[in-house]
């Protein structure tokens, strides 16, 4: 996304409170989906299992209904990838102009990124949060998921060196229609790399129709979160009246790992960079920064969170207002730590799920795509959901699949988004100390505040 395109869809901080009601509201409202759905199908199950007028409920009424839903999702999938990573590219080519700041960001960026999908990876292989489900449920579940799936094509192998160079599409048209989201990818970011080399008096209708484009698959994503309720109730009815109350145990290990890698990664990897990178204590500054971190929390968006991001670094963590307004506006788009393990965590868990191995070639596929999907998601709630498409493709997972995890997407959308915003505070917070800007209050307000300067000790 360019700057302009995040800032355009910055909620005002008027609006924050109407937000935050309604984020209230649809939270309540998928969590009764959850619910609802998921204690009649069990019961179902429990009284008519396995009967033959319970399957045809399930596959003739509440399977397509929950589909419906989750294929206003994937509709906008190929022109999501293809103006957000483009507009991402183009944004990031601004980095040039902004120069050592602009360098530093991305860096920090793609490392805190890289470290999070790693901490999200390494759980689900140590906890296995998917198995332990019988293999004749598992099989009929594959079955059941590969019935309606998108083309798997880039689940295909070649030998060699073509595995990597089939990613490179001959033609995006095909490539996007076969379903091969790995080439749209590519393709998306090799016409954003474009895009930053054309000289820009001449793109800038093009750059327009994008940024517009992608305003309108965040509006059908928004729509799509206000049926999501009920799609939530029919795809957990769904798994529930066929498998029992059993795979809610899986549910809920996997909601355990995601929370357990989030606090890894902010207690343990933000803590690390706060203290040695940018040379400041760590809990002091998730102290001062818990009026954000609150307020990500409740609205599960970092656009919406922005604003008030904006104004809590310079006033509370001693954060330049220059280097505060370049790395956060960024962040609240391109830095989505919180998205990039959850979507790491979400695709193996679901391949534990089916019971699909994944190589650990695989799996690196996994940690680069959900990275780019990080930086590519808006920073809206459920803005993930789309992204998270492309990845289960690339490997062979059936894309249905998030019809599994979306019941506790939302509760996992509001965690995740407090990873999102202070991942961009930490990342401010060390680019100004390697500036040697940064002028974190020594004290706390209340003791008397006064700055000092920390932690010039840039990396070049
Ligand atoms: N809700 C997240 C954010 O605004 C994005 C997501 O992971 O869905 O940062």
């Amino acid at each position: 996304m360019t700057l302009d395109a995040k800032s355009s869809s910055q909620g005002a901080e008027g609006e924050d409170s109407v937000l935050r009601h309604s984020a209230d509201r649809s939270y309540r409202a998928m969590l009764m989906g959850l619910i609802v759905g998921a204690l009649a199908g069990g019961v179902m199950n429990a009284l008519w299992g396995g009967s033959a007028a319970l399957m045809w409920f399930v596959e003739g009424i509440t399977e397509p209904l929950g589909h419906l839903f989750l294929r206003l999702i994937f509709m906008i999938v190929v022109p999501l990838l293809l103006s957000a990573l483009s507009l991402g590219v183009l944004g990031l080519g601004d980095l040039r102009a902004v120069g050592r700041v602009g360098v530093r960001t991305l860096l920090v960026t793609v490392v805190i990124s890289t470290l999070a999908v790693l901490i999200g990876i390494l759980l689900v292989n140590t906890i296995r949060p998917g198995e332990g489900m019988a293999e004749a449920m598992r099989a009929n579940l594959r079955g059941t998921a590969q019935e309606g799936r998108l083309s798997v094509a880039a689940a295909e192998t070649a030998p060699g060196l073509g595995a990597l160079f089939r990613i490179l599409p001959d033609n995006p048209v095909r490539a996007a229609a076969q379903g091969d989201m790995l080439a749209v990818m590519f393709f998306a970011l090799v016409f954003g790399i474009g895009l930053t080399l054309a000289p820009p008096e001449r793109i800038q209708t093009l750059t327009a129709f994008l940024e517009g484009l992608y305003e309108v698959t965040m509006a059908i994503v928004a729509l799509a979160m206000r049926i999501a309720p009920y799609g939530v109730a029919c795809l957990l009815f769904s798994l529930t009246a066929r498998f029992g109350f059993g795979v809610l145990r899986n549910l809920a290990a996997f909601v355990l790992v995601v929370l357990l890698g989030l606090a890894l990664h902010h207690f343990v990897t933000y803590s690390i960079l706060l203290r040695f990178a940018a040379g400041i204590p760590p809990l002091r500054f998730f102290r001062a920064a818990s009026p954000v971190l609150l307020t990500a929390f409740s609205t599960s968006s970092s656009n919406a969170t922005l604003p008030l991001t904006l104004r809590l670094a310079q006033e509370r963590l001693g954060i330049p207002r220059d280097v505060g307004n370049f790395v956060l506006t960024l962040g609240s788009t391109a830095n989505q730590n919180g998205t990039a393990l959850f979507e790491g965590v979400t695709v193996l868990f679901l391949a534990q799920f089916f019971g699909v191995p994944l190589t650990w070639s695989q799996q690196l596929l996994v940690v680069v795509m959900a990275v780019l999907a990080g930086i590519g998601t808006a920073g809206v709630p459920g803005g993930s959901l789309p992204m998270i498409v492309p990845v289960l493709v690339a490997v062979g997972l059936p894309a249905e699949g998030i019809g599994i995890i979306l019941g506790v997407d939302r509760f996992l959308d509001m965690c995740r988004t407090v990873l999102n915003v202070s991942g961009d505070l930490t990342a401010a917070a060390v680019v100004a100390a390697w500036d040697g800007r940064l002028r974190f209050p020594a004290l706390g307000p209340e003791d008397g505040e006064h700055s000092q300067a920390v932690g010039a000790v840039p990396p070049d």
